[in-house]
C-alpha cells in the first residue's frame, strides 16, 4: 500500500501517542478501569536545586496506577524540550519549566493542586 504523501515530510504514519510506537507495532493494553482521567487528578509542580546547582522541575501527588507517568514524562519532555525520567512516583525534569509544565499539564486536563 503506498500512501498519498509518502516520503515526504507530510507524511506521518500514526503511532500509538501512550508509547510512541507505530500503531502497528504497538503493544499497549487497553487502558484499565484504574486508570483515570486527567481531569480527576491534581498534580503538584514546584522546581528544586540539585547538587551543582543543577536545577530540575518536579511533578509529583499523581498516583502512578492511576495515571500513565511514563507517557506523561514523554509528554512533558517533549513539551519542555528537555530531559527527565521518572524517580519513584515522580517525574523529574531537567532545568526549571515549572510554568510551562503547568501549561503542559492544564492543557492535558489535569488540575495543579497549591
Ligand atoms: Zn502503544
Amino acid at each position: 500500500m503506498t500512501r498519498l504523501f509518502a516520503g515526504t515530510p507530510f507524511d506521518i504514519p500514526p503511532r500509538c501517542d501512550r508509547c510512541g510506537e507505530l500503531e502497528e507495532a504497538c503493544k499497549c493494553e487497553p487502558l484499565g478501569p484504574e486508570r483515570m482521567p486527567a481531569e480527576k487528578q491534581s498534580a503538584k509542580v514546584r522546581s528544586d536545586r540539585r547538587k551543582h546547582k543543577r536545577m530540575v522541575t518536579v511533578v509529583w501527588g499523581l498516583d502512578s496506577v492511576a495515571c500513565d507517568l511514563p507517557n506523561l514524562l514523554s509528554k512533558l519532555k517533549a513539551a519542555c524540550g528537555s530531559g527527565g525520567s521518572l524517580q519513584d512516583d515522580q517525574i523529574e525534569l531537567q532545568g526549571d519549566h515549572v510554568s510551562r509544565v503547568k501549561d503542559e499539564l492544564k492543557k492535558i486536563g489535569f488540575k495543579i493542586a497549591k
